[in-house]
């Protein structure tokens, strides 16, 4: 090789390792989370873990990198000005899911709940996940949408979990807890049905998260009602014969 061609073939080298990096970052975070899991339990809902991820890390675990900041991965909030279309994420509501450190392809999936409650909102809640199920990060969802009885029909309430970006406590399972959002409807959805306000105000938030936590491999965050992601072992019938899944998956799947 003549020094020409040796120069020529460093440079190239340089600028496919620069622009690899913030695949490789993303890499580096998957190996941590699958390297964490690997060291817990067994569990069945393995399987729902998205297959390309396996399939993109081939290539990539060739390159070496060190010293990059996770803190600089973060999604930036949806950049387009005030809409009047959104009824439900309100100013104060868009700034709480704006304002918080999401990191890119973090949150995979969007999981619907009822609270098996006629009433309650977030701070009722939050006291009885804390005192009585023992949670030491409280509210185990990170949204909660109102249903006009201790909280106002359609009202979005934001969890301490989405403000600090934590874990969820709302699926029967750790590595989906830290993959998937938790929205929990007001009510009792085998004995009531949603309000039309709330199934707004769901429909509004669903699409506003999606833009928030950004595209993972080029898809947006899936959409499934709590009972349809619980591992089977679990099973659960939240969020109740009364909720419209026909309704939910016609729109975002
Ligand atoms: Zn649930």
């Amino acid at each position: 090789m003549s020094p020409r061609t040796t120069l020529c073939f460093i440079f190239t080298c340089l600028i496919l390792g620069s622009t690899q990096g913030p695949a490789q970052l993303r890499q580096d975070e998957r190996n941590r989370s699958e390297k964490k899991e690997e060291s817990q339990p067994k569990r069945p809902e393995s399987k729902t873990k998205p297959a390309n991820i396996q399939k993109e890390s081939q290539p990539l675990l060739l390159i070496e990198k060190s010293g990059l900041n996770l803190r600089d991965d973060l999604q930036p909030a949806p950049s387009f000005g005030w809409f009047a279309r959104w009824k439900f994420i309100t100013r104060s509501v868009r700034q709480s899911i704006d304002n918080a450190p999401v990191r890119k392809a973090r949150w995979r999936y969007l999981v619907v709940h009822n609270s098996g409650t006629k009433q309650g909102n977030a701070k009722a809640f939050d006291f009885y996940h804390t005192n009585v199920r023992r949670m030491s990060n409280g509210l185990a969802y990170h949204f909660v949408i109102g249903n006009g009885t201790t909280s106002g029909d359609g009202e979005i309430e934001i969890g301490a979990r989405w403000n600090k970006q934590i874990n969820g406590g709302h699926v029967h399972s750790d590595y989906l807890n830290n993959i998937a959002l938790g929205i929990c409807l007001v009510g009792d959805f085998n004995q009531q049905k949603p309000t039309e306000k709330q199934l707004a105000a769901l429909d509004e938030l669903i699409r506003y998260l999606r833009l928030r936590v950004g595209k993972i491999d080029g898809n947006s965050a899936v959409v499934k009602a709590h009972k349809e992601i619980n591992p089977p072992r679990w099973p659960t019938d939240c969020p109740g014969d009364g909720f419209p899944y026909g309704w939910l998956h016609n729109k975002f799947d």
